[in-house]
């Protein structure tokens, strides 16, 4: 499903180039669960925006289900990643004036066409990820691992084919974490592909497949 290629990503600061990728070669396949490890500063950020389309390399090819990424318009990349690419990130990101379920049905505003069924659907998520008594709550009258739930749920409001998460225990406690993954390998276990980047080993080992990043690239993989 995801098949990266000699994938580099270079950044320029005040004329000095930073390679924060430098030769990426990495094979995703649909309902696999992985984890993306290593250092503070490896890559493993710049490599998750490249899977999400948030960012393009500098130079490699990038091929998802269908698409060559690289030859995409702005356009069409951004419908890409609103329509096939859920992201969950660190500091849950959710809007503080809409309520729980306001915010999960937020995707809605960067489609083009309607989408029928959406707002039933957002209800089963928040069900799903024990929140159905929550859903006119704000987002800070949740505990963090509440609101981390609520943030996966609007992530897979449009059924994206790839679930992004990065350091999505980072802002909670262990036992809330352990909760978290577990929603994560539930998902996994439903068919979901799910790319969640730690640096924590611990959280990376709940995943069956570890990819280590050093210095912009990979420096090992567990495989399928
Ligand atoms: P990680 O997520 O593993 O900590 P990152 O992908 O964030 O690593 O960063 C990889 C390298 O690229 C680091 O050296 C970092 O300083 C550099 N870097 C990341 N983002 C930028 C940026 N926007 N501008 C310049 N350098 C960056
Ligand atoms: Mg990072």
């Amino acid at each position: 499903m995801i098949h990266l290629e000699g994938i580099a990503r270079t950044y320029s600061v005040e004329g000095q180039s930073i390679p924060a990728l430098a030769g990426v070669d990495l094979h995703i396949g649909r309902g696999e669960h992985v984890a993306i490890t290593g250092a503070s500063g490896s890559g493993k950020s710049t490599l998750l925006n490249v899977l999400g389309c948030l960012d393009r390399p500098s130079a490699g090819s990038y091929r998802l289900e269908d698409a060559d990424v690289a030859t995409l318009d702005d356009d069409a990349l951004s419908e890409l990643r609103n329509r096939r690419i859920g992201f969950v990130f660190q500091s849950f990101h959710l809007l503080p004036r809409l309520s729980v379920l306001e915010n999960v049905l937020l995707p809605l505003r960067y489609c083009l066409d309607p989408v029928p069924g959406a707002e039933d659907y957002a209800r089963e998520l928040l069900g799903r990820v024990g929140l159905a008594d929550r859903m006119a709550h704000r987002p800070q009258q949740l505990s963090g691992g509440q609101q981390q739930r609520a943030a996966i749920a609007r992530a897979l409001l449009l059924k994206p084919a790839l679930l992004l998460a990065d350091e999505p225990t980072g802002n909670l406690d262990s036992k809330t974490a352990a909760d978290v993954l577990g929603l994560f390998a539930e998902l996994h276990r439903d068919g979901q592909t799910v790319v969640l980047v730690t640096h924590d080993p611990d959280v990376a080992e709940r995943a069956p497949r570890q990819v280590r990043m050093r210095d912009g690239k990979v420096d090992h993989d567990s495989g399928r």
